[in-house]
């Protein structure tokens, strides 16, 4: 969807500023993966929605929270989010939905200063 977006650039920047924003919501925020979060039995199993949400039990929703806001542990974030195949795509595929949505926004100033 992106990538055919990049491709015909027919569609306009604004276009795929609303692709980079969706494809970037969904990565996050709604990609079925893993949990993930450090529990007391270890790496929690549950489902949960996008990278950087926790599964329902609201306390590893804190976790990731936590996590983004909280340098010292990105390494720990970032095992997290790269810790299988699923998470990995997903969030590979997130940070380039953020950095098309960048490069869009970026582009449409150029444009627009012209
Ligand atoms: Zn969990």
């Amino acid at each position: 969807m992106l990538i055919a977006g990049w491709l015909t650039f027919d569609f306009g920047p604004v276009v795929l500023q609303a692709l980079s924003a969706v494809s970037t919501f969904y990565f996050f925020f709604n990609v079925p993966v893993w949990c993930g979060a450090q529990g007391r039995g270890g790496t929690c199993r549950n489902n949960s929605h996008g990278v950087l949400m926790g599964c329902h039990l609201r306390q590893h929703k804190w976790q990731k929270i936590k996590m983004i806001f909280w340098s010292a542990r990105w390494a720990r974030l970032r095992q997290e989010l790269f810790q299988n195949a699923t998470t990995t795509l997903a969030s590979l595929g997130g940070i380039l939905a953020v950095t098309s949505g960048i490069a869009a926004a970026l582009r449409r100033r150029v444009v627009a200063t012209r």
